[in-house]
């Protein structure tokens, strides 16, 4: 059981933070932040308009050249702190992650310890941002290139990831010499703003962070037009990061897009049934499958697959539904009351097109508030179903049988969708002939928590532009420029 204490957060700081500064919003406008388990306000903050985010810009664009100039070691060595501050201040930032997001209380520690290894990582890496010399064509001339930091960039998040979505953008950048203007979900905000109060003591230089919460498309409008934002990085929806590109040709602004998925996982016949169905069911309702990365399609081999559904079943009925505070608890709310109208909807559809509902199947009758679904597992499933379109962010678990590894293979990558994909096999020779043949970014073999600072994660096709992470997620930060030196011979 969790305490009544508990259910209050604290929040030394509810304002944006702009050139080092905590303010309220140009127009002294302010957003309550709902808790998902309770329906109750937990805090109030302030809430921007495009004239707070064009003067975080130009804070941001003062602090440049501070920053930029300060040595990548004492770069690194405050990124470094920050990890550290991260670290011993877990609960502080994860219960505000779990008060906000609704996310188990474990699973909110877990992500911010992923953070801290995100900053501690790029801080680590970014003394490694070598250039190349290139041999030339002529005698007389020597030729090397500079890497050189993008500038100001404003980092946009959503609700489901708040800390470790803003990580893997402020870690690299900050890392090579950029400036930042964050804007995270101003519905989850709290862990955040908490994270700032701790990079607080770090002493960047004022200007080199900023925190906006704020109308998504008039900040935005703001980072696309002014011509001090350099790049955007955007994680969300496939379908605002069309809109994104489509905008940023006016001023060839640099995007990177995080975006959608819709997550084929394929189960041979030579798996451990038990075994592979209980990492199923972690991995699929993990952040009640609010997840980019979630498995969402269930392809299991015909010789296994009654077995595998009958697990699966059972493993997602022992599931503890409730407040994430609660340490028994696995699944707490989902984020919003849209998502519970979006998850009917989707089992609804299924249903009426003849899938089988074995376990789940609605809104969950255990709690007077909070916005919870019953963890669902979907069987009869057909491709002609919202659920197998359209991505379901929702605790459901469709599952499929298949006979043929190449038919499986086509259909896990007949969508418009690419960000991840999962194979269950022992098999080593099936395993590579699945690394080659998914049209994924990430595979996950054996792995259904695949994603790590050191790896590279984004998306083919319509999933998204660039990646974060990895070296690849430090050089979208930085420009490449070519010198070429006439020496006298
Ligand atoms: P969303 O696109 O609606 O919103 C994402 C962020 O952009 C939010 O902060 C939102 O306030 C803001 N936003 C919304 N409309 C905007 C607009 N017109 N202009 C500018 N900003 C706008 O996405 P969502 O539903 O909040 O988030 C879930 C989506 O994010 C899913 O599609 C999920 O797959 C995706 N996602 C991707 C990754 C990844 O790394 N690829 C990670 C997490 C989530």
């Amino acid at each position: 059981m969790i305490s009544t204490q508990a259910e209050s957060l604290e929040m030394a700081r509810t304002q944006l933070y702009i050139d080092g500064v905590w303010v309220d919003g140009q127009n002294g406008a302010t957003l309550e932040v709902i808790n998902p388990a309770t329906e109750e306000p937990i805090a109030t903050v302030a809430y921007g308009t495009g004239s707070d985010a064009r003067h975080a810009l130009e804070a941001a664009q003062r602090a440049l050249p501070v920053w930029q100039k300060t040595n990548v070691y004492e770069r690194a060595a405050k990124l470094k702190k920050i990890a550290d501050l991260m670290r011993e201040n877990v609960d502080y930032l994860a219960t505000a992650l779990t008060m906000e997001q609704g996310k188990p209380l474990a699973e909110a520690k877990g992500e911010t310890m992923a953070s801290a290894a995100t900053f501690e990582w790029f801080a680590e890496e970014a003394k490694r941002a070598y250039g190349r010399t290139i041999p030339a064509s002529a005698n007389n001339k020597r030729l090397f290139t500079v890497r050189h930091p993008v500038g100001v960039c404003a980092a946009v998040s959503p609700w489901n990831f708040p800390l470790i979505l803003q990580a893997r953008k402020l870690a690299p950048a900050l890392a090579v010499g950029c400036t930042t203007v964050s804007r995270p979900s101003s519905q989850t905000p709290l862990s955040l703003l908490r994270l700032f109060e701790l990079m607080e003591q770090v002493e960047l230089p004022a200007g080199s962070i900023n925190l906006l919460m704020g109308p998504p498309a008039e900040l935005m409008t703001e980072f696309m037009e002014n011509r001090i934002c350099r790049k955007i990085s955007f994680t969300g929806s496939t379908e605002v990061g069309k809109e994104l590109v489509r905008n940023s040709a006016q001023q060839m602004k640099r995007l990177s897009l995080e975006l959608g998925g819709h997550a084929p996982v394929i189960i041979f016949p030579d798996v451990d049934v038990e075994s592979v169905a209980k990492a199923s069911v972690i991995g699929k309702f993990r952040n009640n499958g609010q997840v980019c990365i979630c498995p969402t399609r269930f392809y299991a081999h015909k010789d296994i697959e009654k077995d595998y559904l009958e697990a699966c079943v059972e493993e997602t009925k022992k599931l503890v539904l409730g407040n994430g505070l609660d340490p028994d608890v696995n699944i707490g709310p989902m984020f919003e009351n849209r998502a519970l109208d979006k998850t009917d909807a989707i089992v609804q559809d299924a249903t009426s097109k003849g899938a089988q509902c074995l376990t789940g199947g609605g809104r969950s009758n255990q709690f007077e508030r909070g916005y919870y679904y019953e963890p669902t597992v979907l069987t009869s499933v057909s491709s002609d179903m919202s659920i197998m379109t359209e991505e379901p962010f929702a605790p459901v678990m469709p599952i499929m049988d298949y006979s043929d590894i190449d038919e499986v293979i086509a259909k896990a990558n007949d969508t418009e969708f690419g960000l991840a994909a999962y194979v269950l096999t022992n098999d080593l020779s099936a395993a590579f002939k699945m690394a080659e043949g998914l049209e994924f970014g990430t595979i996950g073999i054996n792995d259904t928590v695949p994603a790590a600072p050191q790896s590279p994660f984004g998306g083919l096709k319509e999933s998204g532009i660039g990646r974060e992470n990895s070296i690849e997620g430090m050089d979208v930060y930085l420009e490449t420029k070519a010198v070429s030196l006439a020496i006298q011979e």
